[in-house]
């Protein structure tokens, strides 16, 4: 607010120097532009349209769904977008929103990606605009949260294509406005997210040169903005090992394999692979067992044990290093043993890949949005991130927006019912998007 009345001041300022001269709205206009700069309108847009973004985070966060049946969300974002004067399509991964803002002046194609699903967990925290929904999540009865903040990026990119509707003078090219759902991933057996928008050819139908992508944290102070060159965000691969044994009863294990002992063999040998047989100064990796079935009652070795868990990777070398490592330990093991075993891996994302040189090219956006003290590099993260799938097909920067109260030393963690966010970190982002944006363009333009 303390700016707003800054700006005021300016302009009371230079219209009374120049009140007895001003000969028209035209001579009042080109004083204003040679006082106000670019950031000065930005700041002055992103705070006026702030009201707006708290009002519509609140209200995604009172009505979240889960992914693939954001069907409110997706008509909510098209009724708020139709009155900005935009003109959404509606439908793409089925329930994706894409609008467009055209300058009407040669420059790039710019994608500003939010993702807009919810999670299946029940809200603990005490808000006025709390969630109460419940749906039915793979057969059970569940609560449905927003609780990953994803209410938090629909209101900014609403936010920011309400603020570029007052600055489309300063634009130079197209803006595509991506509402992206089901980031947490679809339900099983469905297709679903940024690969589905790119299979369904978002990039291509609107010739998206760029993307810019953004989450908020729960970790991060408010004002704050925190990045890092090439994978910021780790692949996520799921494995399953089946072992294949050869049942018998439990007083006579030698008359049969037991594959129980061959699996715990297994998971103790896949404890060697990142800590004893991949360079870790290289990139980080991990490799987490999460589940192990297999037996019936305590006096049968059963034939079968099953394995699954997954795999984070951020360099795609390394990732198929593992990949072949874990088949051999699985397989090696499993035949020392006279068991066999089937190995299945499923690569479910990959590395969110912050291109190094448009990275270095936008952050003095990132710095004029927040001020360049309050920009810092992160390590990697070891979640993973469907904004990948954009990330391979064209340049993309992803970068994390504080949503932390500073005064609040223990906010829940995202994914969790006590999950919150600070609002005020919402203009962050939202000025972070027109930066990156305008700064693109100016940098871009023909
Ligand atoms: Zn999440
Ligand atoms: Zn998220």
């Amino acid at each position: 607010m303390r700016k707003v009345f800054l700006f005021a001041f300016i302009l009371i300022f230079v219209s009374c120097k120049t009140t007895s001269q001003i000969r028209g709205q035209e001579h009042s206009k080109k004083i204003i532009n040679d006082v106000i700069t670019e950031d000065d309108k930005i700041s002055l847009v992103s705070e006026k349209i702030e009201a707006n973004m708290i009002k519509h985070r609140r209200h995604f966060h009172q009505y979240p769904e889960l992914s693939n049946r954001e069907f409110k969300t997706s008509d909510k974002i098209v009724e708020i977008l139709k009155e900005l004067g935009y003109t959404p399509k509606q439908g793409m991964a089925k329930t994706g929103v894409v609008a467009v803002l055209d300058s009407g002046r040669p420059g790039p194609t710019i994608g500003l990606r939010a993702d807009i699903d919810g999670l299946p967990v029940t809200e603990r925290v005490d808000l006025n605009f709390k969630s109460v929904e419940k749906t039915k999540f793979l057969g059970n009865e569940v609560g449905v949260m927003h609780a990953c903040g994803h209410d938090a990026h629909i209101a900014m990119l609403l936010g920011a294509a309400e603020a570029f509707k007052e600055l489309k003078d300063e634009l130079h090219g197209k803006i595509v406005f991506v509402f992206q759902p089901a980031e947490e991933g679809p339900p099983p057996g469905e297709e679903g997210g940024a690969e589905l928008m790119v299979k369904e050819g978002l990039i291509k139908e609107y010739g998206i040169d760029v993307m810019f992508g953004q989450h908020i944290s729960s970790s991060l102070d408010i004002g704050k903005i925190s990045y890092r060159v090439g994978g910021i965000m780790a692949a996520a691969d799921r494995f399953e090992i089946r072992v294949k044994g050869k049942q018998a009863h439990g007083s006579r294990p030698w008359s049969g394999v037991d594959p129980i002992v061959t699996a715990a063999q297994i998971i103790t040998g896949l404890q060697t692979i990142v800590s004893r047989q991949i360079d870790l100064t290289h990139e980080p990796a991990v490799i987490s067992v999460g589940k192990i079935e297999g037996g019936v009652r305590n006096n049968i070795i059963p034939e079968n044990c099953t394995i699954i868990g997954t795999i984070r990777t951020f360099d795609p070398n390394m990732q198929d290093d593992i990949h072949k490592r874990i088949r051999r330990t699985a397989e090696s093991i499993a035949a020392s043993q006279g068991a066999t075993v089937e190995v299945i891996i499923d690569k479910n994302c990959p590395v969110t890949q912050n291109n190094p040189a448009l990275t270095r090219k936008m952050l003095p956006a990132l710095y004029s949005a927040v001020g360049e003290d309050n920009v810092r590099v992160i390590p990697a993260i070891t979640g993973a991130e469907d904004f990948s799938f954009f990330a391979l097909e064209v340049p993309a920067l992803y970068y994390f927006v504080g949503g932390k109260d500073p005064e609040n030393p223990n906010p829940g963690s995202h994914h969790s019912p006590d999950f919150s966010i600070d609002e005020r970190g919402l203009v962050s982002g939202v000025k972070a998007f027109l930066h990156l944006t305008i700064d693109y363009m100016n940098i871009e333009k023909p």
